[in-house]
């Protein structure tokens, strides 16, 4: 499920869904806690209280700036179980930032409910009878950056994190039923945020750290293309003013690299 939330403090952020779940039996597991992550997942109807493992991607607001709601949502729910979070070494501080935030006077056994799994090295860093799940190093220009894999009976489905084009990722992803990947549309960003610039060089940058550090649409179907994956779906779209009505950009150009089933993202949605 694509929870929607995302960059900064857009309230907002209808098309970049950075922050995501995936529903295991009676079990939630949430990929990345962006803004408003809290929110959406009352709005999808999931029980907060269920969530029994969270695994962040990396250290960018936008993926994780709500933890520490997320957390409190969940003890606010009844959770007394730990929930566990894999994620690069540090997220505590954004949990306390949250909980200070919030204010909340039982700060303290919420905080008591997250028991933290530093990821320093990628490989296979959870399992158990049903799922198995899997972490490769992307290129995100970070210390720490991960995708991830979730292998479970019935289904494989692997996150890409923020990432450039990277065949560690393609290895992860081979044969998974189900591949979200995040996508830039550079046209658009040429028009917008780079045509705002004056400086050449300032542009350069621009591009260069949009289509290294993330990833041009076209290479985002040759991922998919090489991987040979069920099905690709396109989460964390940027520029975020891409609305529905511009989903034909991004298929027309995925649809020349990659031949099977396209989903285009929207908050909320379940597949
Ligand atoms: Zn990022
Ligand atoms: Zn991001």
């Amino acid at each position: 499920m694509l929870l929607g939330t995302g960059g900064g403090q857009r309230i907002f952020e209808h098309r970049s869904q950075t922050s995501q779940a995936l529903v295991h039996g009676d079990s939630v597991i949430l990929i990345d806690t962006g803004f408003n992550a809290a929110r959406q997942i009352a709005w999808a109807g999931l029980d907060a209280g269920s969530i029994d493992m969270i695994f962040i991607t990396h250290d960018h607001r936008d993926h994780t700036q709500h933890i520490g709601h997320v957390l409190h949502a969940a003890w606010a729910a009844g959770r007394t179980d730990p929930i566990h979070i894999y994620s690069y070494p540090g997220i505590g501080d954004v949990i306390d930032a949250g909980l200070a935030e919030i204010g909340n006077h039982d700060a303290a056994a919420v905080r008591g409910l997250a028991v933290l799994h530093e990821l320093t090295e990628p490989g296979v860093i959870y399992r158990d009878d049903d799922i198995r799940v899997t972490s490769v190093e992307n290129t995100h220009g970070m210390d720490y950056s991960y995708a991830f894999r979730f292998d479970m009976p019935d289904r494989s489905v692997v996150f890409s994190g923020d990432t450039g084009y990277d065949e560690r990722v393609v290895e992860l992803a081979r044969g998974a039923d189900v591949l979200v990947h995040e996508v830039v549309y550079m046209p658009l960003i040429e028009e917008t945020v780079i045509a705002a610039r004056d400086d050449p060089e300032t542009r350069q940058q621009m591009r260069q750290h949009l289509t290294t550090n993330h990833i041009p649409t076209e290479l985002v179907g040759q991922v998919a293309s090489e991987a040979d994956v069920g099905m690709l779906v396109i989460s964390h779209i940027v520029p975020v003013e891409m609305t529905a009505n511009d989903d034909h950009l991004l298929l027309d150009v995925l649809e020349r690299h990659y031949d099977g089933p396209i989903v285009i993202g929207r908050d909320l949605m379940r597949l």
